[in-house]
């Protein structure tokens, strides 16, 4: 006997079927991630670990370390884009990383900013939804403290020469926060990806006037080997 809430379930994804997002296989309605997918994402997720291959000279930790399977579900939430998949990623990061382990009540999450004509064409920020999911599960503070102050070129489509100077000046301290509410905190920048580091290493420079105690950063995926082992 199946249930009324199985019976709609099933009579909705006739007439609007629904693909995971990732393998395209047939899911129930609403269903953007199966269940194959989410077991193997959380088999590809670990407990923050120390990225050693990025530029710049501050911790960024990565909850998954050159894993094509979260590098492309990543891609796929941006591409596609799929803010019901961003809040999945988040909650599944939360608990499969231990994040509650990690993330203490004194500490400030603040995500990665998008500038707003992204967002605008995104709908979303896929940081922001991590950030908050996060902050969520682990009772730590959340904290939109830094703004995009220009638009710019993204990452990827740059060469390598424009990487390093494209975000120049591309982040500033969001004028409504206190600041004071920062002192002697750590700060943890979480963004979805860290390829060369570029992009964390600019965000984080607007933090350094907040005297906090620690500035670090969390991203759920890195691809990037500067130095083959
Ligand atoms: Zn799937």
């Amino acid at each position: 006997m199946i249930s009324l809430k199985e019976f709609f379930s099933h009579f909705l994804s006739i007439f609007f079927p629904y693909r995971c997002h990732v393998c395209k296989n047939n899911c129930d309605f609403g269903v953007v991630l199966c269940d194959d997918c989410k077991e193997k994402l959380k088999k590809a997720l670990h407990k923050p670990e120390l990225v050693r291959d990025t530029a710049g000279n501050f911790k960024i930790y990565t909850l998954s370390s050159y894993d094509d399977f979260t590098s492309d579900l990543v891609k796929i939430i941006k591409y596609k884009p799929s803010k019901r998949l961003a809040v999945i990623l988040g909650k599944i990061c939360a608990e499969q990383a231990d994040l509650k382990n990690f993330l203490k009540a004194d500490d400030v999450i603040v995500p990665v900013p998008m500038h707003e004509k992204r967002l605008e064409e995104r709908g979303f920020n896929q940081a922001s939804v991590l950030a908050e999911a996060y902050a969520e599960k682990t009772g730590c503070n959340f904290s939109p403290a830094i703004i995009r102050s220009r638009f710019t070129k993204p990452q990827a489509s740059c060469s390598e020469s424009e990487r390093s100077t494209n975000l120049d000046n591309a982040f500033s301290l969001n004028p409504d926060i206190i600041k004071s509410d920062f002192k002697g905190k750590r700060i943890i920048v979480i963004d979805d990806v860290a390829t060369t580091g570029t992009t964390l290493l600019k965000s984080v420079e607007p933090l350094k006037d907040l005297d906090a105690k620690e500035i670090i950063a969390l991203v759920v995926s890195h691809s990037y080997k500067k130095f083959r082992t």
